[in-house]
């Protein structure tokens, strides 16, 4: 800004003003002036003189008063530590002192005629124009926080306070001081920061122990549930067995005596005796698998599968299965648990797999662990049912009366005890394999 310097000289003014007396030659009406008048007038005419020179001087005085001022000002506007800025109603840059051109880190020749939001942060425009409109909009000073863009590294946070003023003509302008935050902004931050971690930390705290209390009300229902099951299976066992013992001595001993439809009821019974006793089986197996310690030793898989025909031999029979293997390893396992694992599969490849099932078992370590596969010939599988079948009780096909429904997920409980895991391919009508895999150290879960 330039500095003003007190002007007007008096001579100058001097000699003005005697061009204009001499425009207008001095005349009297009525002849001569005496010399006593003469002398008035040109005593009056000192007086003015000294009067005029007097005020001038005062008046040179004021005005040097007023430059100075007005440079003190100028200096104050100028050399402010606090950017101040002058905007107009589009918030474009009027002018700034050196402190605001610094803060928008350019030259102030270069920011005059720009629009400030060229200098903020992308993620700031919108709360600036919506600072711009509020101070527009009304008489009071408005504040906001914004981010400036900076050409080093990291951010300019400033603190924004306009406030509205009416300039020459209609056009208002807004004077805006810029604030540097950025100073404060780490530690701030960094107390958000902690004061959402102590948030994010306790809500943590919150849904832990939510997860404690439901893991204990789990492990107690579980228990229950187990328990229960254990009673009524176990309880259950002993009237069944009185029940199908009875209706195979009445089948024996009256079926000659009964007639055709009553035979088929007496068959009906004594099959339904038999799927019951399986159930109570399975259900029992089930339950027990839960809470009974793993009895880890070696495990010949040769040996084992080559027994499991034996424990088979009903199904076997009726479907004419041809179970081979590739070698098998000898691990360390449950070895009733395993044999359960092979006897489920098996009995499925062979249910499941048509007039002449043909089943392969074979075995592969992978790194850490030993993965078991039995691979049928049978109908497949299909995509929506490869998860859901390892649930309790889950068929594909519900009319299926030939199994309780709990042979793969009782597979898959002693799997996961084991440490491992329990999935099937399958192509439909090409045939399923399923794969499990017992870790080759078993660190059994829930020991
Ligand atoms: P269950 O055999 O007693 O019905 P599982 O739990 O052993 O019960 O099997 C669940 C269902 O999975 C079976 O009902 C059958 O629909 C399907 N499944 C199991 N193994 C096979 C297989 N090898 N091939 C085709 N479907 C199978």
């Amino acid at each position: 800004m330039k500095r003003a310097k007190v002007g007007g000289n008096l001579n100058d003014l001097k000699r003005r003003a005697l061009r204009e007396v001499n425009k207008q030659p001095m005349e009297e009406e009525g002849g001569t002036l005496s010399q006593e008048e003469v002398r008035r007038i040109i005593h009056d005419l000192r007086t003015h003189e000294i009067e005029l020179r007097m005020q001038n001087d005062e008046l040179l005085r004021t005005q040097e008063k007023l430059v100075e001022e007005r440079n003190q000002f100028s200096d104050l506007y100028d050399f402010a530590p606090v950017g101040y800025l002058a905007l107009d109603a589009k918030g474009v840059i009027q002018k700034t002192n050196h402190a605001g051109a610094a803060l928008l880190q350019a030259f102030r020749s270069t920011c005059l005629g720009k629009p400030f939001s060229a200098y903020v942060s992308r993620d700031s425009v919108e709360t600036f124009f919506l600072h711009l409109r509020q101070t527009f909009e009304s008489d009071t000073v408005q504040q906001c926080e914004i981010k400036l863009k900076n050409r080093g590294e990291g951010l300019v946070y400033v603190l924004v306070e306009s406030v509205c003023w009416p300039q020459d003509g209609n056009e208002r302008v807004c004077r805006t001081a810029l604030i540097d935050l950025t100073a404060l902004k780490p530690a701030e931050e960094i107390r958000f920061a902690n004061e959402r971690l102590v948030l994010a930390i306790s809500d943590q705290e919150a849904v832990e122990s939510q997860l404690r209390r439901n893991l204990s009300e789990l492990s107690l229902s579980n228990d229950e549930l187990e328990q229960f099951a254990y009673v009524a299976s176990h309880d259950l066992r002993e009237p069944l067995r009185n029940i199908s013992t009875s209706l195979s001595i009445l089948e024996k001993r009256y079926k000659p005596r009964l007639d055709d439809d009553a035979n088929r009821l007496v068959g009906y019974a004594i099959q339904s005796a038999a799927t019951m006793t399986a159930l109570i089986d399975d259900l029992l197996q089930y339950a027990l698998s839960g809470a009974a310690v793993l009895q880890l030793e070696e495990v010949d898989c040769a040996a084992l599968l080559d027994s499991i025909p034996a424990l088979l031999r009903k199904t076997i029979k009726e479907t004419g299965a041809v179970i081979t293997r590739g070698p098998l390893p000898t691990i360390t396992a449950d070895r009733g648990q395993l044999a359960r694992v092979f006897q489920n599969l098996i009995h499925n490849a062979s249910k499941f797999s048509g007039d002449s099932p043909r089943i392969h078992v074979s075995a592969r370590k992978q790194d850490a662990e030993w993965r078991f596969a039995v691979t049928d010939n049978g109908r497949g599988i299909t995509p929506e049912n490869r998860e859901s079948i390892f649930a309790l009780f889950k068929r594909v096909d519900q009319r299926e009366n030939s199994g309780t429904g709990m042979g793969l997920a009782i597979a898959k409980k002693f799997v996961d005890r084991h440490g491992g895991k329990i999935w099937v391919e399958s192509e439909i009508g090409e045939g399923s394999t399923f794969y499990f895999t017992i870790p080759v150290t078993v660190l059994p879960r829930d020991q």
